[in-house]
């Protein structure tokens, strides 16, 4: 059930079946100059659209953009302070749970969200408000490390099999010798163990970590279902979660 294409009469009926909702969040950050801007939040609605679907969850809006202020040099990234992505996640939980719907998952395709999301679910947490982050690429790492060669990076062999799958016509393969000619093999810039690098092109000057040219669709598919599996599994476990199981402990007596 998608929540934006139902009426009011039927989100009513939708929001007291679902037991779970399901809000991706991803980001509108450079991708290198292989893949579209909007490979993290595509990804993350990717995802969480098939989980919806074969879990009965309710599916909410996308969250387009993110925490991206470290790629700012590449054009068309937007982003959002940290604190601005908290306040509104937790204001689109409470709206659902002012309609009686309080157990949610925030599926998340970009690193940099994860910090805030982190953050809202534990204050919404104290609301009796159930809000669990996903990030798709970490709970899927044994099948990253089976089926890639490279891994991940950013607009890697990881990510660029995954667009590769969901929207092939978005991903130009005739960029991909470029965008790996001025690749970083790892994220960040590091002087005697101290990170140095705070913005992507102080290491990756296409804006590529990884190799891309070992990307394919077949290896985005295989782990694109994986991450849809874990998610499905995870929802129904949340859905079956009592909420003294979930909620905030007391203190100490
Ligand atoms: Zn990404």
């Amino acid at each position: 059930m998608e929540l934006a294409n139902l009426t009011w009469p039927e989100a009513k009926e939708a929001i007291s079946r679902a037991r779970v909702a399901l809000l991706p969040i991803g980001s509108t950050e450079q991708h290198g100059p292989h893949l579209p801007l909007g490979t993290d939040h595509l990804t993350a609605a990717w995802i969480a659209r098939e989980a919806a679907r074969q879990g009965g969850f309710l599916l909410l809006p996308t969250v387009p953009v993110g925490v991206s202020v470290h790629h700012r040099q590449f054009w068309g990234t937007l982003w959002v302070e940290p604190e601005v992505l908290r306040a509104y996640v937790e204001g689109i939980a409470r709206a659902l749970a002012y309609h009686g719907l309080k157990k949610f998952v925030l599926v998340n395709g970009h690193g940099g969200n994860t910090p805030a999301l982190m953050d809202a679910a534990r204050r919404l947490r104290d609301e009796g408000i159930f809000a669990f982050v996903y990030v798709w690429w970490r709970a899927v790492e044994e099948e990253i490390r089976e089926v890639l060669e490279d891994g991940g990076g950013h607009a890697g062999e990881l990510e660029t099999s995954v667009v590769w799958h969901i929207a092939p016509e978005l991903v130009r393969p005739d960029k991909f010798p470029e965008a790996a000619a001025q690749a970083a093999p790892a994220w960040g810039r590091k002087i005697q163990g101290v990170e140095v690098g705070y913005d992507t092109v102080d290491f990756a000057a296409a804006g590529c970590v990884g190799a891309p040219t070992k990307a394919s669709p077949e290896k985005g598919r295989t782990i694109l279902e994986a991450a849809v599996n874990k998610l499905l599994r995870f929802g129904k476990w949340l859905a079956e979660a009592p909420p003294e199981e979930l909620a905030s402990k007391p203190h100490k007596p």
